[in-house]
C-alpha cells in the first residue's frame, strides 16, 4: 500500500483503491504536498464559535443536525493518517458528540466502525454511517437502550458479528439532565444516570472482553465533573468519578492481559448533550465562556486523543485520563 493510500481524509473507499491499482509516482508526490504543506497558524481562541450563545432546547437526547451553531466533528477537516488500519472499534454514542468525533476519526485512520445510538437518533446516526462508508470503511449501526443488560450483550455480539472481531471499544455514552436540588433528583433519574453511565460499560465491557485480543484497547469518556462537580449534576458528576475510577482499576487488572484502558475527561464542548436537558439555559447561554479560550469546545477538537489513546504507538499509556477542558479543571 502506497502512502498515498495511507493519508487523506474522505479520499479514497474502496472503490477508488480499485480504481487507482497503478498509482503514479507523480500522483504520489503531489498527495504528499498536499499533507505537509504549510498551514497559518490559527488562533484558538478565536478558532470555533464563542459565546454567547442562543437559547435552545430539544427533548433528550437531542439531535446534533438541529443545533445551532451546528457542531463540528471533523466532518470536513479531519485527515487520517493509517494510525489505526485494520482495527475493529465499536462506539456507544457514535452518533453525536464526542462518539461521532471518534467514529469519523477512526474510519480516516483506516478503522471499521460499529456505533450505537437511541433509535431516535437515527438522523444523525446516518450521517456518520455514510461518512465512515465513504472512507471504504464497514460502518455498522446498531441502535437500542444501553440500560438493558441483554441489550449491551446484544450490541457487542452484533458488533463482533458485522465487523468480523473487535479491538477497540469506546464507551462513551450518557446521560445527563441538570436539575438544581437533589430534592428534585427522583429515583427514575438516578437509576437512568446510573444504568447508562456506569452499568453500561461494566455489561459492555464484560461482553466484549472474552473477544479481545493483546494490543486492544478500551475508552471511557469521563469528564471535568469527576474531580470538580458543578452543584446542579449531583447524580452525573458522580458517575464520571466512577468512569475515572473504573478505567484506573481495570487498567491495572487488563494490563497483564496486554489491553490498555484510558479516558479523555472533556470541559464544556458544544453537543446535543447540553441542550436537551443537560445545562440550564443560563449556562447554554455563556457555554465555555469561563474557559481560559473563551469558548467550548467542539467535538474535533478531541477526535485525535480518541485516535491517540485507541493506536498502538500509545502502547505504554494505560491508566491514563487525557483532559480537554480548555484551560480549566484536570483530568
Ligand atoms: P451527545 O449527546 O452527543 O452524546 C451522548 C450520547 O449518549 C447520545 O448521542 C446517545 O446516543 C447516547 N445515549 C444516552 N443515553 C443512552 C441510552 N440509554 N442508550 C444508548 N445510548 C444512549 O453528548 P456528548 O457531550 O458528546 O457526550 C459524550 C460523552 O462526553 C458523555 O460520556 C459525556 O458524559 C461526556 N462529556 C461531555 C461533556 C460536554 O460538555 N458535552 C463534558 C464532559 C464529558
Ligand atoms: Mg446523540
Amino acid at each position: 500500500m502506497t502512502r498515498r493510500h495511507m493519508v487523506g481524509g474522505a479520499s479514497l473507499g474502496l472503490a477508488g483503491l480499485a480504481a487507482s491499482a497503478t498509482p503514479s509516482l507523480a500522483q504520489d508526490k503531489a498527495q504528499d504536498k498536499a499533507v505537509t504543506a504549510p498551514k497559518p497558524l490559527q488562533n484558538p481562541t478565536t478558532q470555533y464559535p464563542q459565546p454567547p450563545f442562543k437559547r435552545q432546547t430539544q427533548p433528550w437526547p437531542g439531535l446534533a443536525s438541529k443545533m445551532d451553531p451546528v457542531p463540528d466533528h471533523g466532518e470536513t477537516s479531519y485527515r487520517g493518517s493509517g494510525r489505526l488500519a485494520g482495527r475493529k472499534a465499536l462506539i456507544t454514542g457514535g452518533d453525536s458528540g464526542m462518539g461521532r468525533a471518534a467514529a469519523i476519526a477512526y474510519a480516516r485512520e483506516g478503522a471499521d466502525v460499529a456505533i450505537n445510538y437511541l433509535p431516535n437518533e437515527e438522523e444523525d446516526a446516518q450521517q456518520v454511517l455514510q461518512l465512515i462508508k465513504a472512507e471504504g470503511r464497514i460502518g455498522i449501526g446498531i441502535p437500542g437502550d444501553l440500560r438493558s443488560e441483554q441489550f449491551c450483550q446484544q450490541l457487542v455480539a452484533k458488533a463482533v458479528e458485522g465487523l468480523g472481531g473487535l479491538d477497540i471499544v469506546v464507551s462513551n455514552a450518557a446521560r445527563q439532565q441538570t436539575r438544581a436540588s437533589i430534592l428534585d433528583v427522583s429515583s427514575e433519574d438516578f437509576d437512568a444516570t446510573m444504568k447508562t453511565n456506569i452499568y453500561a460499560p461494566f455489561w459492555i465491557i464484560k461482553a466484549a472482553l472474552p473477544h479481545l485480543k493483546p494490543g486492544s484497547a478500551i475508552i471511557g469518556t469521563s469528564s471535568e465533573q469527576a474531580n470538580d462537580p458543578s452543584p446542579e449534576l449531583y447524580d452525573y458528576a458522580q458517575t464520571k468519578a466512577a468512569t475515572t475510577n473504573y478505567v484506573r482499576s481495570l487498567a491495572k487488572q487488563l494490563g497483564p492481559k496486554g489491553i490498555r484502558v484510558n479516558a479523555v475527561a472533556p470541559g464544556p464542548i458544544w453537543t446535543p448533550l447540553q441542550v436537551s436537558g443537560g445545562a440550564t439555559m443560563e449556562k447554554l447561554e455563556k457555554f465555555g465562556g469561563a474557559t481560559a479560550l473563551g469558548r467550548p469546545g467542539q467535538p474535533v477538537e478531541l477526535g485525535s486523543i480518541y485516535v491517540q489513546l485507541a493506536a498502538s504507538d500509545a502502547s505504554f499509556a494505560t491508566g491514563q485520563v487525557y483532559g480537554s477542558m480548555g484551560g480549566n479543571g484536570t483530568p
